[in-house]
């Protein structure tokens, strides 16, 4: 039986991350468990690549620390490690008096933030940026950068691998049970001992934790997002990147435009109930984690608001109604047409949701004496990824202090 001191359950940008600042930064014995054979194949690889500085997020929240200092840090690796990164700065526009009002609340966020930004008054100002957005007024923030999130991955496990980490794919945990000296770990493939446990399993984070009495009172509620691409002869209708002003009573950013690096632009995501974890078509049931999702609480409780109501509704339709997703696509750029767009790659995100029907907005990592839960690595995790990674490690250390 293999033993390390750490062991991290999951191979997304938050578990490569802690892996890579734990071997840089102690000598702990490091392993991966990631259960499928290749890296990037949920959030952290599909996902619309966006390094987002913390205009989006109040003043003194981690969200905003991890997201400022994530888009300069993750700019910086990017360049090092030869990952393509585009920083085309992000324009978010406003369409209505009320939006125009939120462009206030970004921009005072911006400026406690440290992000940089500019305001662009008229459709006039709006047209020299993007020719064929249309708005009253606009944001923009020219940090934001566009990143291949699949290559920063495998750049990522490269580097951690060089540093001595172990790093097992297709190893999928099965059952975690506490032992006297850590955690013992049951995978589809060999087990594995461990001192110490960082749970980073994304989209099962919750179902690990609660094997092991962590975060009862939450569940992971998985929300689909589809993309559509430009046809590429219609490339140009987005220059940059293009960002519906968002709703702050809801976590998703809404269907926006990205030049990505290899020069596709994509729209999307939207956010429906996905019936399944990884069910990434509109097709795709898992029907006991289905039953499991509307047997919940806290899901129900979510629904209870008529808000949440409208939204999940408007959501299914662009989901199953190409038309209603043009139309989305159409408030930023009118001139986009349904037959410039085709279905594109999905991602889901692990949305979680506490018992009392509340969208979890904040990171959330619960520490016991010997082990991380990371419940909520939300967007925008990708950006936040190194620094998230750096404090989670910082918990470990913390563990593995000897204590006075
Ligand atoms: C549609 C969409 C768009 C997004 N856009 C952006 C964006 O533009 N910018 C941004 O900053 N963020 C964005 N995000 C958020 C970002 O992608 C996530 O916050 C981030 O990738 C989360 O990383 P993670 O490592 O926690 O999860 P994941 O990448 O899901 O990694 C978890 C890993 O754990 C593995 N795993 C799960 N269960 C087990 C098990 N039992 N045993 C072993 N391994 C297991 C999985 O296979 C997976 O590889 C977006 C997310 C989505 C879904």
């Amino acid at each position: 039986m293999k033993r390390h001191d750490v062991t991290i359950v999951g191979g997304g940008c938050v578990g490569l991350s802690t892996a890579k600042h734990l071997s840089e930064q102690t000598d702990l014995d490091v392993a991966i468990l990631e259960k499928e054979h290749h890296l990037a194949e949920h959030q952290s690889g599909r996902n619309s690549g966006v390094l987002h500085p913390g205009f989006n997020y109040p003043p003194d929240s981690k969200k905003a620390r991890f997201a400022t200092e994530g888009t300069r840090r993750m700019k910086q690796y990017c360049a090092d490690h030869d990952v393509p990164c585009e920083e085309f700065g992000v324009l978010v526009v406003a369409k209505t008096d009320r939006e125009e009002a939120h462009l206030d609340v970004l921009a005072s966020q911006a400026e406690a933030n440290g992000v940089e930004y500019e305001r662009l008054d008229s459709q006039a100002e709006i047209r020299e940026r993007e020719p064929h957005a249309v708005g009253q007024a606009a944001f923009f923030a020219p940090e934001a950068a566009s990143v291949d999130s699949q290559q920063y991955i495998y750049a990522l496990a490269r580097e951690v691998q060089r540093n001595g980490v172990s790093l097992y794919t297709g190893h999928a945990v099965e059952k975690i049970r506490s032992t006297s000296s850590g955690y013992h770990l049951a995978t589809s493939n060999s087990d594995i001992d461990t001192t110490y446990l960082v749970n980073a399993a994304g989209l099962h984070a919750d179902t690990l934790a609660q094997q092991v009495g962590v975060g009862d009172g939450y569940q992971v509620v998985p929300f689909r997002g589809e993309y559509y691409e430009v046809t590429p002869e219609r490339a140009e209708l987005c220059q940059t990147m293009i960002y519906p002003t968002p709703d702050p009573e809801l976590p998703f950013l809404g269907v926006h435009y990205t030049r990505r690096t290899d020069g596709k632009v994509i729209v999307g995501p939207n956010a429906v109930l996905a019936f399944g974890r990884e069910a990434y078509r509109n097709t795709n049931v898992n029907l006991s984690e289905l039953k499991d999702i509307l047997a919940y609480d806290g899901f129900r409780k979510l629904l209870q608001s008529k808000t949440m109501l409208s939204v999940a509704w408007s959501e299914l339709n662009k989901s199953y109604r190409k038309e209603k997703f043009t139309e989305a696509a159409q408030r930023l750029v009118p001139g986009v047409r349904a037959d410039d767009l085709h279905k594109s790659y999905a991602g889901i995100r692990a949305q979680l949701v506490s018992d009392d029907g509340e969208l979890v907005k904040d990171p959330l990592a619960i520490e016991t004496d010997d082990a991380v839960h990371v419940l909520n690595a939300v967007s925008p995790g990708l950006t936040s990824s190194l620094p998230f990674g750096e404090y989670v490690a910082g918990k470990i250390i913390e563990m593995d202090e000897p204590s006075s």
